[in-house]
């Protein structure tokens, strides 16, 4: 089987610089991984509908302002379960989606004058600023609702068709929750008990409580697309059903997103799928618990939203912190525990990895002088290897094989202490973490050189090219922007070679 290469659909190619790219390791599938599933709330060994691939759907932002810390838990951690998946050799296809059409935008595009799809195009530029500064792997896809219209009216048509959708007078279309048996499969609860949870808006054109709307009908000035009820636009459950469709296929493998988008959003995109294909939406139901801040003077903790206006941005955050300590942050609590978040907790974290990093530090610096053995490091590689797997496969228990990593500092730092680590083991034990970190994104940079010497050699040839034509303007520019990135060229007799400024 030939290493993997992610297809990239990324719209902002001016930023793709900035994100990092997985070094392409292969091992062959194991099956071992399980999954907790929200739909039996099990852990379930994973199963993949075709062999060797995953489809992987995950519910994005809504692009009215700045992400905040408790969209990044959420974006952090299905980046570590979309590259565990690829490291572990399958082909991954991974969608998140825009709402870049919704009351909130067009409410904000109205106070500051701009069309809603001008702001909504301002905050998914700024998505991709922030989230490459958490070191995130781009999706593959990013579709946006309003580039899913057809889609979208398309799938409302066969909702309609199949007796589970009807028009109201003013040019809505809601979905007949009282056509369906199973409601409430992800959060087992009955249509009574959802009913009397207290948390359904009243609404005259519906028929029933529960019912929700799938298309909107235009209030006058209000941005709206053509459809066969009249101007309107997407309810905000039917455009990840549609574009689950549209990017995927009828059925997926992996549904994730936070824990507070079980009921309604998740409920209700398993019914508005299930009335037009008559299949179960995705096989495994992933939740991550929520970010929480603690409430004001009082012990109660409540979750990180806009709306309770108790949050705080990424930018603000990464003017203190490192992205890759906002990844050790999360990752090193399971996914779906709560979380308490505190800036106290970030520092503690920053020191934390900061233990890490210096010991990584310190065994590049004792590879290049330690003495060579004969003895063969890779018995050990192995047992840390089968260890940082065996944590990741339960159900991705990033923090247990954080602790795995902790133990192989621990070890080695002890063991460079007395001179007993070889330098062939100290450099597997290099190339080990460069291998963990292509999974979690927690340590430096450079443990990723494995591919940057590919790509510097291409430049070098590249720049050899242009000197043979006599080019020198241009090869002396790829020498300069490498500089003023940080790399440096060096000619010499046998050819150039590159190094960190
Ligand atoms: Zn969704």
């Amino acid at each position: 089987m030939p290493p993997l290469r992610d297809v990239w659909v990324f719209p902002y190619p001016d930023l793709r610089k900035d994100f990092v790219f997985i070094s392409e390791r292969y091992r062959p599938p194991i099956s071992l991984l399980r999954i907790h599933n929200t739909l039996t709330d099990s852990v379930e060994e994973f199963s993949p509908i075709v062999p060797g691939k995953v489809s992987m759907y995950v519910c994005g932002v809504t692009v009215y302002d700045d992400i905040h810390m408790g969209h990044a838990r959420s974006i952090i951690v299905f980046d570590a379960v979309a590259r565990y998946l690829r490291y572990l050799g399958y082909d991954v296809t991974h969608v998140t989606n825009f709402t870049d059409v919704d009351d909130k935008i067009i409410r904000r595009s109205a106070e500051e004058g701009v069309e809603p799809l001008e702001l909504s195009a301002r905050y998914i530029k700024r998505y991709f600023e922030d989230v490459s500064r958490l070191g995130v792997v781009p999706a593959t896809m990013y579709p946006k609702a309003s580039e899913s219209i057809g889609d979208i009216i398309s799938m409302i048509e066969e909702i309609i068709a199949n007796g589970f959708g009807y028009a109201a007078a003013d040019g809505s279309v809601y979905f007949d929750v009282s056509k369906v048996e199973n409601y409430g499969r992800l959060t087992n609860q009955t249509v009574d008990q959802l009913q009397s949870s207290g948390r359904i808006a009243d609404d005259p054109n519906k028929r029933g409580p529960l019912d929700f709307a799938l298309w909107k009908a235009a209030k006058p000035g209000e941005i709206s697309w053509d459809s066969p009820w009249g101007p309107g636009r997407p309810g905000w459950h039917i455009e990840c059903s549609a574009m689950i469709r549209s990017c995927m296929g009828e059925q997926i493998d992996i549904h994730g997103g936070g824990n507070d988008l079980i009921f309604p959003h998740h409920e209700d995109e398993i019914l508005q799928t299930e009335a037009v294909t008559g299949k179960p939406l995705a096989n495994y139901w992933m939740h991550n618990g929520m970010l929480q801040v603690k409430g004001h003077g009082m012990s109660k903790e409540e979750k990180m939203s806009k709306s309770l206006g108790n949050f705080f941005t990424v930018r603000d955050v990464l003017q203190k912190f490192d992205g890759r300590t906002v990844r050790f942050y999360f990752l090193n609590t399971h996914y779906m525990s709560p979380l308490v978040y505190g800036e106290d907790m970030l520092a503690e974290a920053d020191a934390a990895r900061g233990r890490l990093v210096n010991n990584y530090r310190e065994l590049q610096s004792y590879a290049k002088t330690a003495p060579s053995s004969t003895a063969d490091p890779s018995a050990t590689v192995e047992e840390y290897r089968a260890r940082f797997c065996a944590a990741m496969d339960e159900d991705f228990n990033t923090r247990e094989a954080i602790a795995v990593m902790f133990e192989m500092a621990r070890a080695t730092n002890k063991s460079m202490a007395d001179g007993t680590l070889s330098r062939e083991e100290a450099e597997a034990m290099l190339t080990l973490i460069g291998e963990f970190d292509s999974i979690l994104g927690i340590m430096p940079e450079d443990t990723k050189d494995e591919g940057l010497d590919e790509i510097m050699g291409i430049l070098i040839d590249l720049r050899k090219e242009l000197r043979s034509r006599k080019m020198y303007d241009l090869s002396d520019l790829i020498r300069d922007r490498l500089k003023e990135a940080g790399f440096v060229l060096e000619d010499s007799a046998e050819g150039a070679k590159w190094k960190r400024a």
